[in-house]
């Protein structure tokens, strides 16, 4: 099999399958894979999918433990956890493109220390995949990615298109909400006839986020009724 560097820029403190329990002491089965970066360091989803929980998991839920927590399906229907982070970057609902920021690192939940666990479920219901055996219940996360990246698949992005009417179109950092006040500068696209960026995420309904020039990474509310166009 050929080795794909899925998890570039992470060290990883803890693999997938059982270990020592780093509380109790003991065998336990760690169903994802502990990953480390930086503490606050931006988390990037390593899949595609759409957004089915974010927030701080609850005890008996199925993501109890797991801290702030998002949930994503991917389009095979398993279930991607990426826990224990600071803060959640997404919404219910919002679909996340591969690489788009999903939160950030942190020590929320049972954890002793900062770091990611990444884990994936077989399934997404009931408790979002969760059973007591979760040696059957979840995939070793590189093998599944690895075995995910090897398949050739069409490379199609989509553009966002900012017709050249407006000369100031607010564009937000993408750890605030996209609402007036919160712009971290204008786009103009009067000034050249328009604009045009590739769309790396949908985080929210009509909000996108693109990589602008001057302003870096940023978020921009682009509803139809604003005349922005996707294609
Ligand atoms: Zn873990």
């Amino acid at each position: 099999m050929i080795i794909v560097k899925v998890f570039d820029g992470y060290r990883i403190s803890s693999p997938y399958g059982w270990r020592v329990d780093p509380f109790r002491g003991g065998r336990e089965f760690h169903a994802g894979i502990d990953l480390v970066k930086a503490d606050q360091a931006p988390i990037h989803a390593f899949m595609e999918g759409s957004v089915l929980f974010a927030g701080m998991g609850r005890a008996g839920t199925g993501l109890g433990g797991y801290g702030n927590v998002v949930v994503i399906k991917d389009k095979n229907g398993r279930a991607h956890l990426y826990a224990h982070l600071s803060r959640t970057a997404v919404t219910k609902g919002a679909i996340v493109k591969k690489g788009q920021t999903i939160g950030w690192q942190g020590a929320t939940g049972r954890v002793t220390g900062s770091h990611l666990h990444y884990e994936i479920r077989k399934k997404t219901t009931p408790k979002y995949g969760w059973t007591v055996n979760q040696g059957l219940s979840t995939m070793d996360p590189t093998a599944y990615l690895q075995s995910y990246v090897l398949k050739p698949r069409p490379k199609k992005r989509q553009k966002l298109i900012l017709p050249s009417l407006s000369s100031s179109w607010r564009v937000y950092p993408t750890n605030k909400k996209p609402v007036k006040g919160n712009e971290t500068g204008f786009l103009n696209p009067k000034k050249f006839g328009g604009l045009q960026y590739d769309i790396i995420g949908n985080p929210q309904k009509d909000v996108y986020t693109i990589q602008t020039k001057d302003f870096g990474e940023v978020n921009i509310y682009a509803a139809p009724s604003t005349g922005a166009k996707i294609k």
